[in-house]
């Protein structure tokens, strides 16, 4: 049996794997009723609420805590006071129980998760708050094919949300506002295999502040954004010659995106396979930090308590690949 604990951003999670079969997956996020995360504060958030959502998880897998054999604790990359809260609670724990920690790169879990659908060596859009990334397997490493030149997807709806007067998380009011709108031309920004989101988020701003129709504005931002990123994976699937798109991330709820995504595997010549794992696995979460620990204690790797630490700006190509 391993653990599983998320804290990078703004969910603290708890779940539990044995045999890639997932027991539990309980979380809770940190919310805002106007404006961004304040680090600080959702770290106080995975504090106070850390010894329930271990207790709800327990319960919910019907197992004791000496079933644990070990704990994977998502170290990287992330919020630094966040992460924080989630390796204290892992370390902590990992004592008490006497078991080792497996450090987990919160990136790769949301590929290895792709696993847990069917996916073998797919090419993974991950579009979450923070990060923006199209990753896949290659040469020994997990590598970067495309990325954000700024800030992530997630942050960059949630910006524009927070202009219109909404609240954290912006993304699911977005979508609701893009079924009433129509489309107007925004910048598209590619740059290779790399996306941009800054200009658009200027634009939207000033579009907004002149009165245009906030429908309007959600459906273009959505349109393009989205484009973007769908471009971006395609040339990654073409450039590895792989045949599986797994999405991953809070963006990657959206129902746009997912169509989008649909009908680009649809229609490539290579015959691809799309993965959507179901919406608990998409988000931020403890299962998948569990789901990749155990894949990975599986080929020898864990370590004592003590010699974990957190790496907030770990790049998902910095991770050392030995379990695959
Ligand atoms: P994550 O960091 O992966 O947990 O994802 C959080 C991000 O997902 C936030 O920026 C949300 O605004 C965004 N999000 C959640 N649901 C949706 C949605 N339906 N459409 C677009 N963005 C979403
Ligand atoms: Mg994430």
């Amino acid at each position: 049996m391993i653990l599983g604990i998320e804290s990078t951003a703004h969910t603290f999670g708890v779940g539990l794997v044995h045999n890639k079969k997932i027991l539990s997956n309980v979380r809770d996020m940190y919310k805002t009723e106007s404006g961004g995360i304040i680090p600080m504060e959702s770290a106080e958030h995975h504090k106070r609420v850390a010894p329930e959502i271990y207790k709800k998880a327990l319960e919910e897998a019907k197992i004791s805590e000496d079933k644990i054999k070990a704990i994977a604790v998502s170290n990287a990359p992330g919020l630094a006071p966040c992460l924080h809260e989630g390796v204290n609670f892992a370390k902590a724990l990992a004592k008490k129980l006497n078991v080792p920690i497996i450090p987990v790169n919160h990136c790769v879990a949301h590929l290895e998760i792709g696993r847990s659908v069917g996916a073998k060596d797919p090419v993974l859009l991950y579009a979450s708050g923070a990060n923006t990334q199209i990753i896949a397997y290659a040469a020994g490493k997990y590598r970067v094919f495309g990325e954000t030149l700024d800030l992530g997807i997630g942050n960059f709806i949630d910006k524009v949300a927070r202009h219109f007067g909404m609240g954290f998380p912006g993304g699911p009011e977005i979508e609701k506002l893009a079924k009433k709108g129509k489309y107007r031309e925004l910048a598209y920004s590619i740059k290779g295999m790399d996306v941009s989101f800054s200009g658009m988020q200027t634009k939207l701003q000033q579009l907004y502040d002149k009165g245009e129709k906030v429908e309007d504005l959600a459906f273009s931002l959505q349109e393009t954004a989205f484009a973007m990123l769908v471009e971006a994976a395609e040339r990654a699937l073409a450039h590895t010659g792989k045949k599986e798109l797994v999405l991953g991330g809070g963006v990657a709820c959206n129902s746009r995106l997912q169509e989008m995504c649909q009908i680009m595997c649809k229609e490539r010549i290579e015959k691809t396979k799309y993965f959507c794992p179901e919406r608990p696995l998409l988000v931020d979460n403890a299962a998948m930090i569990a789901f990749t620990g155990e894949i990975m204690f599986n080929t020898g790797i864990s370590c004592k308590p003590d010699k974990v630490e957190i790496k907030p700006r770990e790049r998902t190509d910095q991770v050392d690949v030995s379990w695959r």
